[in-house]
């Protein structure tokens, strides 16, 4: 599994998908760039859960809010509080852990070693004293799990403390004159604020969600994940407001609404599960990850939550502004008042880890057997076609006879409407395999009989069949198969 993890994490740099950043100095701990297939990869995810939550929701419209907000907006979230992690240090060793990571790797090792009951036990009771914020407990349940730690004898532990994950910085450069503000640490709050603009400014009437797609940051206690932690990240979020007393059913909708998106993109169902959580956000009422069989192993990939009237009261409290709805709809109902504060359900989902699931799941090593017999071997992204960065690659058997020419003529009617490559250099086979390792789900490649009759060949990505069909019709296939 690790192998398959590493893997995939040297497969993103030697194509261009992932570059740890500012490599050239060695890198940042837990930060990323992305490169030229990355990128178009990642815009596509987050393209397709726009169009998804806006485009085809008629109560959800979306916002693009700015990252640095007003700082008593992060005292009314909790998050100035709140937002925090237990953690411990080894004293010897001077590494600094999350207990939960810490304890979750006491199971992993448990799991290994086929005590799978044990490794439950010892979740469960985790859970059970993270909820109770039993700091002694847990660093005793440590101490008697250390079997696992790598620090080999006696390890000399810390206490337990809170660790605040938010990043401040100065607004303002006259020295003695800045004031503290924060890096958001999730883009739910640029929401809330906006609340009553977005409702009045797009005459939304409850229930309606307001979707939201953005930078945040976390000053994480990192295990060395890749780009499933982050210190900086992207999240895609959705805060779907409605009437009180209404939460339960609507959380039910989500969370299949949303278990529903992620199989659309074609992903072996087995390969998901729900995980209730025991110990609840300080603003959720009811909540659930959506976990997915990462290599490292089942993990959280999106969050839903019953938020209650939580954030809007806070932001009223702490702004002295009115944070309510007026329905009307109650008021012809018959119902007693016509004024609240709408309870919330939240999706949220981390682009960069959905980008990590589609690449772990697409990620294959495969042996071919060729017609004598002999085995050969590719590393092929079997992307969904509509995720895929390059839809279309057009390749000349020959740079001459004028192949090159009809084959970017073919480019150039096909590349206003997706994105296409064109390559003439290398053997064909060694072409196709790079087009493999990037995903691309259909290659052409245009030879002598194409000047005669018009026809091109057409490979496919995942059978590797190929056929001869017609020039004209390329573009309305591809189109048809990644829309
Ligand atoms: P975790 O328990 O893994 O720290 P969380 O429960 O704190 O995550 P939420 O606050 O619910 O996460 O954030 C919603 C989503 O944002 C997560 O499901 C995840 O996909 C993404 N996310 C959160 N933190 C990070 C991070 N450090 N790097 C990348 N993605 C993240």
């Amino acid at each position: 599994q690790d192998n398959k993890f590493q893997a995939i994490i040297s497969h993103a740099k030697e194509y261009g998908f992932v570059f740890p950043s500012s490599e050239i100095y060695d890198g940042l701990s837990a930060v990323y760039d992305y490169g030229p297939y990355g990128s178009e990869l990642k815009k596509n995810i987050r393209d397709y859960w726009w169009k998804s939550m806006t485009q085809l929701h008629d109560n959800i419209v979306g916002i693009d809010a700015a990252i640095f907000m007003h700082p008593t907006t992060w005292k009314a979230s909790g998050h100035v509080d709140n937002f925090s992690d237990p953690m411990i240090d080894n004293k010897d060793s001077k590494k600094r852990y999350r207990v939960d990571h810490l304890i979750e790797a006491f199971a992993d090792k448990l799991t290994e070693g086929g005590k799978e009951q044990e490794a439950e036990a010892l979740l469960a009771e985790m859970e059970r004293l993270l909820a109770k914020e039993d700091f002694t407990a847990l660093k005793q349940l440590i101490e008697d799990n250390k079997i696992s730690c790598s620090v080999s004898g006696t390890v000399n532990w810390t206490e337990i403390r809170q660790f605040n994950l938010m990043f401040d910085t100065k607004l303002g450069s006259v020295a003695g004159d800045a004031e503290t503000i924060y890096l958001r640490p999730e883009t739910a709050q640029g929401i809330f604020v906006n609340f009553l603009n977005v409702q009045k400014t797009a005459r939304m009437k409850v229930p309606f969600g307001i979707a939201q797609t953005g930078k945040a940051f976390r000053n994480e206690i990192v295990a060395r994940q890749f780009i499933f932690r982050m210190r900086e990240f992207e999240q895609m979020e959705m805060q779907f407001f409605v009437r009180p007393g209404t939460e339960g059913e609507w959380y039910q909708y989500w969370k299949d609404a949303r278990l529903k998106w992620h199989l659309s993109l074609g992903i072996d169902p087995a390969k998901y599960r729900f995980h209730d959580h025991v110990k609840l956000a300080h603003y959720a009422k009811e909540a659930c990850d959506i976990e997915f069989n990462f290599p490292i192993g089942f993990k959280e990939v999106e969050g839903i939550h019953s938020r209650s009237d939580f954030d809007l009261t806070q932001h009223q409290q702490y702004s002295r502004k009115k944070m309510q709805y007026f329905d009307t709809d109650l008021n012809e109902e018959g119902k007693p008042y016509g004024n609240y504060v709408p309870y919330v359900i939240e999706t949220s989902i981390g682009l960069d880890r959905m980008f990590l699931l589609i690449l772990s799941n697409a990620y294959n090593e495969e042996t071919l057997t060729k017609e004598d017999g002999s085995t050969d071997s590719r590393v092929v992204l079997n992307l969904p076609a509509k995720l895929a960065p390059v839809k279309l690659a057009v390749l000349p058997l020959t740079k001459k006879d004028g192949l090159p020419e009809i084959a970017k003529e073919l480019v150039d009617s096909c590349k206003p409407f997706f994105r296409c490559f064109y390559e003439e250099k290398d053997a064909i086979g060694k072409r196709y395999r790079r087009q493999d390792a990037i995903g691309t789900p259909f290659c052409v490649t245009i030879d002598h009989q194409t000047k005669e009759d018009q026809t091109v060949t057409i490979r496919y990505r995942d059978s590797m069949t190929q056929e001869r069909i017609h020039i004209d019709k390329i573009k309305d296939l591809v189109l048809k198969e990644t829309f």
